[in-house]
């Protein structure tokens, strides 16, 4: 196997590990536990998980950490295979933690016999009484020395269910001084009577996470253990097991930083709460950071990998702006999405002296003229955005005034000649006429106008529901970590707009560039009207807060 230009600090561990012959193939797991959906911290743990396998010409392996029966769904498996598919990433095999709980009992009776595991009977609020503290030592059970025979034969009773949940477990015999608290005689089996998804009933004992982990790495011949800061502290148990099991070569836990955006949660906790106080419609949600929100939004995978690599792999924590996220999602729209027209609030132009129907030309996307262009229809009532008249115009405005000139796309420059308002003020119709000889691509009407605009035809313009969406957070910095005061409750804004006739023909799920409003999302709702949702909006619009401005 060949060394790679190391890009970050695993890879430099790999090399090195190379380089000293310790290891002769890569091989890696995703270990995501099955107990709710993917989120984007998860993407970057594949990068980092399914990237350095792969960089390396080794594999990695799709490892469900399934040793919490009660939390664990087979729906979840599945959502969770099909996330990683999307995301683009292949697994080598596909492996449970419960396929070796014959083997990591067998271990657990082999460091009884070897003196190194013993049954406590003290009860878990008693066992954490007793853990000390940072700065003091904790107690030893006064069942720590009780004879292997003994503690064989209680095990043993333990998995035939002779004992209630919680009455017993089994501790590693390691150190009640030791300054770090994992390896004060950790708990490394429990009783609990909870039927497991793929298990069933079999089971009424289940192997704690810090003592099955390095166990079900090294049964996969795993090389190197890759996993978030927050493992650090656990990470001599993990070599605790290895060495007394007799690991040969004994697995590599190397650990990095967790990615953290603003305006965002990533744990599972919070996100469910964003789920069952109904702040959300689901998990996949298009403002939800779970790996099925984002594709429901629109979010090209591509995009996804694209941040995680750019914000690399390092090891201390900090938290990324969720600005920079969008616009690695903008760079890959702006690249591959198609353009079109739409108004989020129509106002109504009447063209008092243009008459008949017209079919103008557009470039399907203006940096692939390769593409081509396809037609646009215009007749004489068109509709623009009401944000772009003003009655009382600051100095310099570009866009439509009374009097005053703009260019619709890709067509002609009108004059505003007359404004109608309703009983309250309101702007409700333009009349304006169209400048004679002002067509894009053939004007020679000499007018110069500051503005361009868009619009859509009248006459085939359809329908549209457009959604548009804000942070679902507002950021921790600027109001307090609490999560609850974070929330912005007013996070998607949905608007009656009207789009070109193109986009209600287009599949579902493609995502185009509405010009001058952001990237958007084509799909239709359950009457067949069309829907237009937000993926990322033009430009970064979001002041440090995370309002829209
Ligand atoms: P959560 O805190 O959201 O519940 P988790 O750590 O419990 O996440 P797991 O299913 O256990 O989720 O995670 C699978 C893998 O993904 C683990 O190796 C974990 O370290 C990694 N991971 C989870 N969140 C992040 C993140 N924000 N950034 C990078 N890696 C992450
Ligand atoms: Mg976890």
């Amino acid at each position: 196997m060949e060394k790679i230009e190391a890009t970050n600090f695993i890879e430099q561990i790999i090399n090195d590990d190379i380089d000293q012959g310790k290891v002769t193939e890569i091989q890696t797991r995703f270990p995501p536990e099955p107990n709710g959906y993917l989120h984007i911290g998860h993407v970057k743990s594949m990068l980092v998980n399914f990237g350095t396998a792969k960089k390396y010409g080794g594999k990695c392996n799709l490892f469900f950490d399934d040793t919490n029966p009660s939390k664990e769904k087979t729906e979840f498996v599945d959502a969770i295979r099909k996330d990683i598919e999307w995301i683009g990433y292949n697994w080598a095999k596909e492996v449970y933690a419960s396929d070796f709980f014959e083997v990591i009992y067998n271990y657990a009776e082999q460091l009884i016999q070897d003196g190194k595991a013993f049954v406590c009977d003290l009860s878990p609020e008693e066992i954490s009484a007793t853990r000390g503290t940072l700065t003091e030592a904790g107690k030893e059970s006064p069942y720590r020395n009780r004879s292997v025979e003994e503690n064989l034969q209680l095990f043993r009773e333990m998995r035939a269910g002779k004992y209630p949940d919680g009455s017993k477990c089994l501790r590693a015999k390691i150190d009640m001084a030791s300054p770090n608290m994992n390896m004060r005689d950790p708990v490394i089996y429990r009783i609990l009577r909870s039927t497991h998804h793929r298990t069933g009933d079999t089971w009424c004992i289940y192997p704690m996470y810090d003592y099955a982990h390095p166990i079900c790495d090294y049964m996969q011949g795993v090389t190197h253990s890759l996993c978030t800061l927050e493992f650090e502290d656990h990470r001599p148990l993990y070599d605790w097991v290895g060495i007394n099991l007799g690991f040969a070569p004994k697995p590599r836990q190397i650990e990095f930083a967790r990615l953290a955006i603003t305006n965002t949660v990533m744990s599972k906790r919070y996100l469910k709460k964003l789920v069952e106080e109904g702040h959300v419609h689901g998990w996949d949600d298009p403002r939800m950071p779970t790996v099925t929100g984002l594709r429901n939004r629109g979010v090209p995978p591509e995009a996804l990998v694209d941040f995680c690599t750019k914000i690399g792999v390092v090891k201390a924590n900090s938290e990324c702006q969720l600005s920079y996220l969008e616009a690695c999602i903008r760079d890959n729209l702006n690249e591959n999405a198609e353009r079109a027209m739409a108004v989020l609030e129509p106002l109504k132009v009447t063209l008092t002296n243009y008459f008949g129907t017209e079919e103008l030309e557009t470039a399907i996307h203006p940096l692939k003229p390769e593409l081509g262009t396809r037609k646009l229809s215009f007749s004489s009532v068109v509709y623009i955005d009401k944000s772009d008249f003003s009655l009382n115009p600051p100095p310099k405005y570009q866009r439509l005034k009374m009097d005053g000139y703009v260019r619709l796309k890709n067509a002609y420059i009108i004059h505003c000649d007359e404004v109608v308002t309703d009983e309250n003020g309101e702007v409700t119709e333009l009349k304006c006429s169209v400048v004679e000889n002002s067509r894009s691509a053939n004007d020679t009407s000499g007018i110069k106008v500051k503005g361009t605009i868009q619009w859509v035809d009248g006459a085939t313009g359809v329908d549209a529901e457009i959604r548009r969406y804000s942070y679902l957070l507002n950021d921790a910095e600027y109001v307090g970590q609490d999560f609850g005061e974070r929330m912005n409750l007013d996070s998607e804004h949905i608007f009656c707009g009207k789009a070109e006739p193109y986009l209600s023909e287009v599949e579902n799920g493609v995502p185009f560039q509405l010009m001058r409003v952001g990237y958007y999302k084509k799909t239709t709702d359950e009457q067949g009207k069309l829907v237009l949702s937000e993926i990322v909006s033009l430009k970064d619009n979001f002041n440090k807060k995370g309002e829209r401005q």
